[in-house]
């Protein structure tokens, strides 16, 4: 079979030459676990710090031999799992750029394939939206009245984390993308009140004109300078979500921007870091609601969508310089 893995070890920001095709054998079923083809293959931002081992303790892959991590939908072909058959369809973290990935036990999740399209356990339904969720309704515990602004808006976190937040009573949504293409689907697909284009002249007039009555919750997952122009604009006691660094997860030094806190304590901010992996023991309960609210048009999602495992290094390079519009996600194999 045929799994992508990194040339040699790397120290900048990956691009595409930095992967390569091998074949490797078809994995063994481990002890309680799964061997699944791949169908749905995941791009994810912290990819890029873990490939150089940058990313919460996690070892990155071995040169020539490991598959680059990624989240998969996959169906099971072997099981020695119990209540796990071939045939059934599963999610998983661990799965990687391959065409059959084995997993542990206990580390995937059975998937119902007629609560939702498939393909939404990679993005909506997966780890970024579980984590849209979590910031907005466990941690910022939004509620009917708040005034939402978040970040990264056309990504599957952040168009994720609006539309729950309107779910859950927000009076307004307000996003920030990079460019009219992404603000629009912001606006448009995702339904939030207002985007504001950062690349556009004069945006944070833009911004603070969108949002008059300012933020109470602001939800931040590009970096510590944006977090503080977000603050600029937010109500006293707002409430803040530092999901992510989007901009500094490749840079070498340290990270550029440092959190003011005379401006925190100015503003009586409240400020709760995220980490997804807290919340993986709620993952059924939040996809169960969460496609309800796809079926009943409440949730929508966008896809920057390639077909084959060889359109994965270009895909995950465009991710990479943040011109990704939607969650990127690899079709493998046909369902
Ligand atoms: P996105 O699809 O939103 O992609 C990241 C976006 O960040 C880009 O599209 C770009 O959007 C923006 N960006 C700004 N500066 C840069 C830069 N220098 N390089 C690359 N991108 C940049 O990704 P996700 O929706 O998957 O994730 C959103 C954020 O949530 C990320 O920071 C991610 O790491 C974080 N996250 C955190 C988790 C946690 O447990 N804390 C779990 C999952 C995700 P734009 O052009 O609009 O600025």
């Amino acid at each position: 079979m045929k799994l992508y893995t990194l040339k040699t070890e790397i120290d900048a920001v990956p691009v595409a030459d930095d992967f390569i095709a091998i074949e490797a054998p078809r994995p063994d079923c481990p002890d309680g676990g799964i061997v699944a083809r791949v169908i749905y293959l995941s791009l994810d931002p912290y990819v890029g710090s873990r490939l150089r081992g940058r990313h919460m303790g996690e070892a990155p892959p071995k040169p020539m031999e490991g598959a680059i991590p990624g989240a998969i939908v996959g169906q099971v072909v072997k099981s020695r799992a119990a209540g796990v058959s071939e045939g059934d369809f599963v999610h998983a973290m661990e799965g990687g750029w391959q065409e059959f990935a084995a997993i542990p036990a206990g580390h995937f999740r059975k998937l119902d394939p007629k609560s939702a399209p498939l393909r939404a356990h990679i993005g909506v339904l997966g780890m970024p939206g579980l984590t849209a969720w979590a910031g907005i309704t466990q941690l910022a515990k939004v509620m009917a009245g708040d005034v939402v602004l978040i970040d990264a808006a056309a990504g599957a976190v952040g168009g994720t984390a609006g539309q729950i937040a309107r779910i859950k009573g927000a009076s307004k949504a307000v996003g920030i993308a990079g460019g009219p293409e992404k603000c629009r689907l912001v606006t448009e697909t995702y339904g939030f009140d207002a985007c504001i284009d950062y690349k556009a002249e004069g945006w944070q007039a833009a911004l603070k004109e969108a949002l008059p009555e300012g933020a109470s919750v602001f939800f931040e997952n590009v970096s510590a300078e944006m977090a503080m122009t977000a603050l600029s604009v937010s109500q006293t006691y707002v409430r803040g979500v530092l999901c992510g660094l989007a901009d500094a997860y490749q840079s070498s030094g340290p990270a550029p921007h440092a959190l003011n806190a005379g401006a925190i304590i100015g503003k009586r901010a409240q400020l709760r870091g995220l980490v997804v992996y807290d919340f993986y023991s709620r993952w059924d309960e939040y996809a169960a609601e969460a496609a309800a609210w796809i079926r009943d048009g409440k949730l929508a999602f966008a896809e920057d969508h390639a077909d084959g495992l060889d359109q994965a290094p270009a895909l995950f390079a465009k991710l990479m310089r943040g011109a990704n519009v939607g969650k990127p996600i690899i079709t493998v194999s046909e369902e």
